[in-house]
């Protein structure tokens, strides 16, 4: 994009560093300087009025699945195994356009409230393709929003994950097996060697989804194929104490620990939840120069528990944000994200001194996310940095009055403050309104793709009930077995 503009007139939080009032030159998408209000012009430059306007970095959702969309909130009182189980029926799409439409529909609602840059990991079967992966990543480009998009794989299923699982639930409802571990990688390889996006916006990343569900042979070929690509590796880990015992017994370590132990674990490393991490697990990831992406609200939906994202980060860990599923979380908020991590953080203990500050949660969302993302130039409104910015509407009532911005937008924003949106210095949505996406005719296309769905897998659906009694008394059953590691005597 070629062009200058000037931002004057509003308030400016530099991620959780406010700095009042301040203009904002930006050239070619960039921003060039951050300076006093009033600061000259440059001949020609495109002058935006932002008074009475609150700017922040577009926030950076650490953590989604970008197939959950058509699927949102279909289930209550689900567990993660239940919401695994359900997967067939609630994610069983037909074509590249479904799983382009339900991208689109993720990104729509995530700009409308103020997130310009996400990391999705969306699943495709009987495995991940070029054509599918292509569908979603021009759904961003569409939008115009950053992404990365991770295909999401696994090589056994719920049911061979799970010991005991096949045998409890009647004959011939467990799910079929899954592709082959090697024809899997062997899409992923082309995926990320045919990959055409300017990766400044869009870039492949690789999701073995939970390392249970995964083969280590499968794991380590994922692993390679991340060296050999200079992608992200992304996976669920420790997210259900169902996985913590399960990882236990199957691999007699920590599954951090057994992760590491594949060397997956690095700086290009993101474990998602994070919830059953212990002390040793979190100094692994922080001295590893690992990630954590924090989903405190799909962790509570789900029955995960509260994750530690305090002490995370006094290990070290890098920590970004996410909203996780439609699925799972219901809405893509990042708002909402923030206010749950910080208000989950409280609700562990009475000691302040162990709660994560308001601060802490807004650098994660932004700065933190973006590290996650791989995107250094995003998450500040800062020389060098993207134009990502958030336009906040003061006139607002959530932010009358304005008392202390960094408490207000992490505690008290829920999205609707949001004026404006600029991404890459093009504003996406502009005075309440997306640019970029009719949302009526997005309506109409979902509604004619949920019906067709809906007849489509009657027969998942119908499966699924007849599992869900078993599952939902087979998996808190296995939950209350130990956990965790005896380090000293190995058991
Ligand atoms: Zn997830």
């Amino acid at each position: 994009m070629d062009a200058t503009l000037v931002i004057r007139g509003g308030l400016v939080l530099d991620a959780a560093h406010f700095l009042g009032p301040a203009d904002i030159l930006v050239r070619n998408g960039r921003i060039i300087e951050v300076g006093p209000p009033g600061m000259a012009a440059p001949d020609g430059a495109e002058l935006i009025d932002a008074s009475r306007r609150l700017l922040h970095p577009g926030l950076v959702n650490a953590h989604t699945h970008g197939h959950g969309n058509l699927g949102k909130s279909l289930g209550d009182r689900w567990t993660l195994e239940l919401l695994l189980a359900a997967g067939p029926w609630i994610g069983g799409f037909d074509g590249n356009e479904e799983k382009r439409l339900s991208a689109t529909i993720g990104a729509a609602e995530m700009v409308l409230k103020g997130c310009t840059a996400v990391y999705d990991l969306f699943v495709e079967f009987p495995g991940p393709s070029v054509e599918g992966m292509t569908a979603v990543a021009e759904a961003y480009q569409a939008v115009g929003m950053r992404a990365v998009v991770a295909p999401m794989v696994a090589d056994l299923t719920l049911y061979e994950a799970i010991p005991g699982l096949a045998d409890a639930v009647p004959p011939g409802t467990a799910q079929a097996p899954l592709q082959d571990w090697t024809a899997t990688a062997a899409s992923l390889r082309t995926i990320l060697r045919d990959w055409r996006f300017d990766r400044d916006w869009v870039r492949p990343a690789l999701a073995p989804t939970i390392p249970i569900h995964c083969r280590d042979p499968f794991l380590e070929a994922c692993r390679d194929l991340a060296a050999e690509f200079g992608t992200g590796l992304h996976s669920h880990l420790a997210e259900s104490k169902v996985q913590a015992v399960v990882g236990k017994e199957r691999y007699g370590r920590s599954l951090a620990a057994h992760m590491d132990a594949l060397g997956l674990i690095g700086p290009q490393f993101t474990a998602a939840h994070g919830v059953w991490l212990d002390a040793e697990d979190m100094a692994l990831l922080g001295g590893k120069g690992a990630s954590v992406a924090h989903n405190p609200a799909s962790n509570m939906r789900l029955g995960n528990g509260v994750a530690d994202m305090a002490g995370m980060l006094a290990a070290g860990v890098n920590v970004g944000i996410g909203t996780d599923a439609a699925t799972c979380s219901d809405n893509l908020n990042m708002y909402g994200s923030m206010h749950f991590a910080a208000a989950s953080s409280h609700s562990r203990g009475p000691d302040p001194a162990k709660w994560v500050t308001n601060r802490e949660v807004l650098e994660a969302a932004t700065i933190g996310s973006a590290r996650v993302l791989g995107f250094e130039h995003i998450g500040r409104i800062a020389p060098g940095f993207a134009a990502d910015i958030v336009f906040l509407d003061l006139d607002a009532p959530t932010l009358i009055p304005l008392n202390e911005p960094v408490n207000q937008l992490v505690m008290g924003e829920d999205g609707t403050s949001v004026d404006s949106v600029m991404i890459g210095g093009r504003f996406v949505v502009r005075e309440r309104k997306l640019l970029t996406v009719d949302l009526p005719r997005l309506a109409a296309q979902a509604a004619q793709a949920r019906e067709r769905m809906e007849a489509r897998n009657a027969g998942r659906r119908s499966n699924f009930e007849c599992v869900a009694p078993i599952v939902a008394d087979f998996c808190p059953a296995l939950a209350a077995r130990p956990w965790h590691i005896n380090r000293w005597c190995g058991c």
